[in-house]
């Protein structure tokens, strides 16, 4: 399944490559304080390929707090955050936002709450190689 999502003006998209096709989709509502503002809903696919299209960076947020180990890309423009990364060991991983998907059914989607409040760093990093998406390409379309 080929999983697309964008904000809403459309700034910053994605595609998410899901093989096999998903029975259903874990979806997680962060808890985090930052999330809870915002109504921050997320999924991954640690065998999945996510490409990110932006069509400008200047246009684009990027909001880190607390640990400051993951960041929340805002596009600025319209308030939406489609995507986060997490640099590890020169590494980028990801979580894209349900809530930002584009044409999926909604029956496919599997809510479930999850607190990561409380968790040290170390396991933090180590829980996000494990299931964030592990193979993710940045792309800047401006220039296209
Ligand atoms: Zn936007």
């Amino acid at each position: 399944m080929l999983i697309h999502g964008k904000c809403h003006c459309g700034n910053i998209s994605f595609s998410l490559t899901w093989e096999p096709d998903p029975a259903e989709i874990p979806t997680r509502a962060c808890t985090c304080s930052f999330c809870t503002k915002h109504g921050g809903v997320w999924t991954s696919n640690p065998g999945g390929a996510l490409k990110v299209v932006v069509k400008d960076p200047s246009l684009v947020s990027n909001y880190a707090f607390g640990t400051r180990t993951a960041e929340f890309h805002i596009c600025v423009r319209c308030g939406i955050v489609p995507i986060v990364t997490s640099r590890i060991d020169e590494h980028l991983y990801a979580v894209v936002s349900v809530n930002a998907f584009e044409g999926i059914d909604p029956s496919l989607l599997r809510c479930a709450p999850a607190s990561f409040d409380g968790e040290g760093t170390e396991s933090r990093l180590a829980r996000r190689k494990r299931n964030w998406i592990a193979d993710v390409e940045y792309v800047c379309s401006m220039m296209e």
